[in-house]
């Protein structure tokens, strides 16, 4: 029995063919292992669904275990693609692969590698995909947003802070996965724009602080969202007094060392 650190994850052992998923960034419990005799079985709580954390931890498991051959079983069209993801073939009512058929499937290359981006020469820091997320408010545009729940709590507490003295926040932008990062790139490709100038205002996929769940771009009544003058906003005013009482910072201030544009909405809240 072994303890196995993967990017995101920390998976200790709880008893025989049993292992407990962690989340490396808060130790939250988020989901289970188990592997017996070939067989091999995850269960992922709600929140870190759909995330790549079952891809992840059972890769993680898989190449520690270092097992001739897995089998797996499942009737839901998601797991059955990650099954596939990971190198499982279908046999006749189960999925099977060797250890040598076992592949790391890696979305931050495949994505970048799609839109033509070469990620030998990007010099903005890498963030990982937040491993847990919940549905937060609708955005100013009316769209659901999600963040990982501590963000969320911490979101919600200073909304209502902001309230009692008469201001008001309201969200743009919370998480973005790389696969709609990838999405908005392509879009813009299609429309004719040139890679290089698009990169200057989008992250390339794994690049942008939205992916942790811990960004949000913030606005407020009668601002133009994502906009310099937000900066002359009462709401601008009040998270620099307050924001920071709530676990909040501005990742992007004026001339900040990470090259990126002053941007006054965009604030990240830190795991404790
Ligand atoms: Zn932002």
């Amino acid at each position: 029995m072994i303890n196995i650190q993967t990017d995101r994850l920390n998976i200790k052992p709880t008893h025989k063919n049993c292992w407990s998923i962690f989340d490396q960034q808060d130790d939250t419990l988020i989901g289970k292992l188990f592997f017996r005799n070939h067989w091999f079985n995850i269960i992922l709580k709600p929140q870190s669904l759909r995330l790549g954390v079952a891809t992840e931890a059972s890769y993680g498991l898989m190449k520690a275990i270092n097992s001739e051959k897995y089998m797996a079983k499942s009737s839901i069209p998601h797991a059955q693609q990650f099954l596939k993801e990971l190198g499982f073939e279908p046999k006749n009512k189960h999925f099977e692969v060797t250890i040598e058929q076992l592949q790391q499937p890696d979305l931050y290359q495949s994505l970048n590698h799609k839109l033509g981006i070469d990620t030998e020469q990007l010099n903005n820091p890498k963030y990982h995909t937040t491993a847990q997320l919940v549905d937060s408010d609708v955005d100013c545009f009316q769209r659901p947003t999600k963040l990982h729940p501590k963000a969320n709590q911490a979101w919600q507490s200073m909304k209502q802070s902001a309230n009692k003295d008469g201001v008001n926040l309201q969200l743009v932008s919370a998480f973005r996965s790389m696969g709609y990062q990838a999405g908005i790139i392509q879009m813009k490709i299609d429309q004719g724009q040139i890679l290089q100038e698009i990169l200057q205002t989008n992250a390339a996929p794994g690049h942008s602080q939205h992916h942790t769940g811990c960004a949000i771009d913030i606005t407020s009544d009668d601002f133009e969202p994502l906009s310099e003058s937000f900066e002359n906003s009462p709401a601008f005013d009040w998270l620099q007094n307050h924001a920071a009482d709530h676990g909040f910072t501005m990742s992007y201030p004026r001339d900040n060392d990470q090259g990126i544009i002053y941007e006054p909405w965009h604030w990240c809240y830190a795991i404790r």
